[in-house]
């Protein structure tokens, strides 16, 4: 997936939030209003700060305008809160996200049709999916863990998620509603979002047929650190390019 140019203006910042939640319709990766996504977004003028950008509550995505996005800041508790619309009832998990991982700047949450299938699993809520392919590490760990389950739009929930995500993963499952995943930019979140939903039907599947065989770890661990580098390479072809 192609990365998201580099964003000058909050009016384009919002334009290219529409734009990747009305991909989530086309990748199929949405259900109803229940998809969700923000993006960081710190402010100049007033209110100014450490925020982010967040697609409001229901509201088709078909049907959203550039004002329609809500902005909230980043570090205040509760936070300051500028749009007319009220922001997406999971605002919490993206803020707390967002401010637990600086490396993040995007945020895409959904309830789709395989991971959400997997996050109602007992062994998925104990073990995750494990490392039956090696793409799994796109998610940043050698597991995509479940986080325990907790009332939607709670601050328990976010905090299981955080639990869930540790230090190193960019996507989790959320036990009993769907899944969450995270990038250096909006295409990467959403490109993760559908990658897990990928594997997601992928290990129903295996699990459907007996179950799979595992990497090891020293695999998983090759594979992450390869994924460490590719990351970083690209890191420094998408500066070079908007530096030119
Ligand atoms: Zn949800």
């Amino acid at each position: 997936m192609k990365s998201t140019p580099k964003l000058q203006t909050e009016l384009q910042a919002r334009q290219a939030l529409i734009e990747q939640a009305l991909s989530l319709d086309r990748l199929g990766i949405n259900h109803g209003k229940s998809g969700n996504l923000s993006l960081r977004w710190h402010r100049s003028s007033p209110p100014q700060g450490q925020g982010l950008l967040i697609t409001p509550s229901a509201i088709a995505y078909e049907a959203l305008e550039a004002e329609d996005l809500v902005w909230l800041s980043l570090h205040d508790d509760p936070p300051r809160i500028d749009g007319k619309l009220k922001p997406s009832s999971e605002w919490q998990m993206h803020r707390d996200l967002l401010r637990a991982r600086p490396d993040c700047m995007a945020v895409v949450h959904t309830h789709s049709l395989y991971a959400t299938a997997l996050s109602c699993m007992p062994k998925v809520q104990r073990e995750g999916i494990p490392a039956f392919h090696y793409m799994v590490a796109a998610s940043g760990a050698d597991r995509i863990a479940c986080a325990d389950y907790a009332g939607f739009g709670t601050a328990a929930l976010s905090e299981a998620m955080l639990r869930a995500l540790g230090s190193e993963a960019r996507a989790c499952l959320l036990a009993h509603h769907g899944v969450i995943a995270s990038g250096e930019d909006l295409a990467a979140a959403l490109g993760l979002a559908k990658e897990v939903e990928m594997l997601a039907a992928m290990y129903s599947q295996c699990l459907s047929l007996g179950g799979p065989a595992l990497l090891s770890q020293e695999a998983m661990d090759a594979v992450l650190k390869a994924f460490v580098g590719y990351r970083q390479a690209n890191q420094v072809a998408c500066e070079a390019s908007s530096s030119e």
